[in-house]
């Protein structure tokens, strides 16, 4: 149990796992890169290792550790994420989508629209 108080002393920004960013950290898989492993939760850890990562899972990872290492790589996932060769079922649910450009890009537009309406009611 992390308290709000350890939270506001600890630089530490997030204690969640680094692909679905709901469950705390179980596992700390090591990656090509020694000083920068996977810290995921028990179920993402075992989908990363059977290459069934979900759209949002694999888009999280790929941010922080580059679409290029060894469990993210193309042999595994297209161009969007989407797995090609999973080990187990892939189960995609409409929200699980990873973002795209276009889709930031209305959310600015709308964040836009909103501010310029703020200002003029
Ligand atoms: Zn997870």
């Amino acid at each position: 149990m992390t308290s709000l108080l350890s939270i506001s002393t600890n630089v530490k920004i997030s204690d969640f796992c680094e692909a679905c960013k709901i469950n705390e950290i179980n596992v700390v898989e090591p990656s090509d890169n020694p000083d920068q492993p996977y810290k995921l939760c028990n179920q993402c850890h075992k989908r990363l290792l059977k290459y069934s990562l979900r759209l949002v899972e694999w888009y999280n990872l790929a941010v922080i550790h580059s679409p290029n290492k060894f469990l993210l790589h193309d042999d595994f996932y297209d161009d969007d994420g989407e797995a090609c060769q999973p080990e187990v079922d892939v189960i995609v649910t409409k929200k699980d989508k990873a973002p795209t450009l276009k889709n930031v890009r209305n959310d600015l537009e709308s964040l836009l629209d909103f501010s310029i309406n703020e200002v003029v009611s």
